[in-house]
């Protein structure tokens, strides 16, 4: 049993908290005594949707245990790691073994991000299905930096994880007009003489996308929404409902 005094909740007010077991049992003013948080913030576990643990492949850079373990010291109880790992997670037995490798590290819930196609490469769907009914139960799938610019593809992976219930997180950018791009297009970059990228790249990937969403009534996410105009149109899409 363990008693947490005089803690701040995310209302803002100040409680005392007793869990059992690893359950909250109780939440409100308690007569026992138990560890003084005077100060400190309590909150539920974070869930951080979009991290990269890089293994198996760039170990040098992070794994998945220094990786859960950073989280779990920021008040993450939970990640998504993404596929760009090497070999790439687009099949069932690469993603279980990111899964593994999390439960083996036992910090934080450790789910695995699938690739939308095999490689990264844009070209060929991955195996979803079978990542979807592998002991790591993937739900998510992205091809992380990369955009899924093959309208198709796109939407047969919308189609795909319409069975189960998943979610296609989409690199929303235009490829074919940012080619070496190193920041925002704009007044700055021209006087910086750097190659930008037009708000357009991102907006119309996100319209494409919704249209898509709309289409087959399945999920999407958009990673990295950067401009006015692409907010407009998540907007406009959860306007008309779209998930
Ligand atoms: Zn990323």
């Amino acid at each position: 049993m363990i008693i947490l005094k005089n803690a701040q909740n995310a209302k803002a007010e100040i409680v005392d908290i007793k869990i059992d077991k690893g359950v909250i049992v109780e939440i409100g003013k308690l007569s026992e005594p138990g560890i003084d948080c005077t100060g400190l913030v309590v909150l539920p576990g974070f869930v951080d949707v979009h991290t990269h643990l890089r293994e198996p492949g760039f170990e040098a850079s992070e794994t998945v245990l220094t990786g859960s373990r950073s989280a779990a010291a920021g008040g993450y109880t939970a990640v998504l790691s993404m596929a760009n790992t090497a070999p790439v997670s687009d099949t069932a037995e690469l993603v279980e073994e990111v899964y593994e490798l999390g439960l083996a590290a036992g910090y934080v819930d450790v789910q695995p991000i699938g690739a939308v196609t095999k490689g990264l490469l844009g070209k060929e769907l991955s195996a979803i299905t079978e990542m979807a009914s592998s002991k790591a139960n993937v739900k998510v799938f992205s091809d992380d930096g990369v955009c899924v610019f093959d309208e198709k593809l796109m939407e047969q992976a919308l189609v795909a994880v319409k069975k189960f219930g998943g979610v296609i997180a989409q690199h929303a950018q235009d490829p074919t007009l940012t080619p070496g791009a190193q920041m925002n297009e704009g007044a700055l970059a021209t006087e910086l003489g750097l190659t930008g990228w037009p708000a357009e790249a991102e907006e119309k990937i996100i319209e494409r996308d919704a249209l898509l969403a709309q289409k087959t009534g399945s999920r999407l996410h958009v990673c990295h929404l950067t401009t006015a105009g692409a907010v407009d149109v998540v907007r406009w899409a959860k306007s008309r409902a779209l998930t």
